[in-house]
């Protein structure tokens, strides 16, 4: 359990190297001081900065990291505590910076209960546009209150049978021959693997996994593939190279082009960078075959929820992926698991500095903890 000395310590550090200028103190919601102790009826919001260290430099088509901020928050009730968290890569447009100014605006205590999760869900939607991460952590802690307070774990509140987990696959990330080998060999308990391509070396990067394995796999171009005659040339090369599916192939931009790879397309073409809320649910129908649903994308569980819902309405194919992540927003988003295709759910495995245990990987296949909530306990 990490004190409020730490807390406040995380949030100097932060305040040092960013050069933010609010204090630690800041760092809690305005609704902190009626809370008091935390175990009287008001709810308590707290959030520190944490910087996840990768354990491998990670090369998608159109960026290389070996770092990821994220901010960890916890909602408090009544003696109990809920976890959550906003994941930010860069690319996405929020950062530590951004995520504390939307959570200073968060004032819980206009709300008698946790249970009130619409009500409140709708607050924090509105408070601002964008900064889905942001309001991520706050439904994933309040997911994880109220299931606390249920004494269940959120598959059991909805009903899912968690049996129907699906395999999960671990990403390879674009690199050198040596370093996708030594990749694969760390992959071994999985049975997917998610091949980041759309650099120029595509084929090398499946041959080279081909000499070492022969799991199935499946290819994340990053909207890498700018012409769609030889994006499908490569699709049907990948199809007979075991690939089962190929996630964002072209810009979202290119909608005509997409559309007409899909309707071409021998295996399912995924939606990622397309598809955010679920406003674009609806526009994703006769452009993709499905869609690739994250939490930080979409602002949190509830939304996941509806998202995974109007999919299925419109008859298409889900998968649940991740950023770079703890296990508790990857075991926030493993609840929704046995209502998916597909999971690609390894952001936390991919990290050597995890501060949480939660959902486990056996043969490959999702384990969601029995534990309440969204099943994490703090390490
Ligand atoms: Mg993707």
């Amino acid at each position: 359990m990490t004190s409020r000395r730490d807390f406040l310590r995380n949030c100097g550090t932060l305040a040092g190297v960013a050069g933010f200028s609010y204090m630690g103190l800041s760092c809690n919601a305005q609704n902190d001081k009626q809370a008091g102790s935390g175990k009287g009826k008001g709810m308590t919001l707290r959030f520190s900065p944490y910087d996840l260290e990768l354990k491998h430099v990670f090369t998608i088509a159109t960026s290389s990291r070996k770092s990821t901020p994220v901010m960890l928050t916890e909602i408090e009730y009544d003696g109990l505590t809920g976890f959550g968290e906003a994941s930010m890569p860069p690319y996405l447009g929020e950062s530590h910076e951004t995520v504390n100014n939307f959570l200073k605006l968060v004032d819980l205590a206009r709300f008698s209960s946790p249970f009130l999760m619409e009500e409140i869900l709708d607050y924090i939607e509105q408070l601002a546009p964008g900064n889905y991460a942001a309001k991520a952590s706050v439904d994933i802690a309040l997911h994880d209150l109220v299931g606390k307070l249920m004494n269940q774990p959120w598959y059991r509140i909805w009903g899912l049978n968690p049996e129907k987990t699906p395999f999960t696959s671990f990403t390879i990330g674009i690199d050198t021959p040596e370093v996708v080998r030594e990749k694969v060999a760390e992959a071994s308990p999985y049975r997917i693997l998610k091949v980041k391509l759309g650099q120029d070396n595509d084929k090398e990067m499946i041959q080279t996994i081909r000499s070492v394995t022969d799991k199935a796999l499946c290819v994340d171009v990053n909207q890498g593939w700018k012409e769609r005659q030889m994006a499908l040339d490569m699709i049907y090369w990948l199809k007979d190279q075991g690939v089962v599916f190929i996630e964002q192939p072209m810009p979202k931009s290119l909608v005509e082009d997409i559309a007409w790879l899909t309707q071409n397309s021998p295996l399912p073409v995924i939606a990622d960078e397309s598809v955010q809320t679920i406003m674009d649910v609806k526009k994703a129908d006769g452009v993709y075959s499905g869609i690739n649903i994250k939490l930080m994308k979409c602002g949190g569980m509830r939304s996941a929820f509806k998202m995974i819902n109007t999919a299925r309405a419109l008859n298409m194919k889900v998968m649940i992926g991740c950023m770079t992540e703890t296990s508790c927003a990857i075991s926030a988003a493993a609840q929704l698991s046995p209502m998916v295709d597909w999971a690609d759910l390894d952001g936390n495995l991919l990290i050597k500095n995890d501060l949480f245990e939660g959902v486990k990987i056996a043969d490959g296949k999702i384990i969601l903890p029995d534990a309440p909530g969204i099943g994490v306990k703090k390490l």
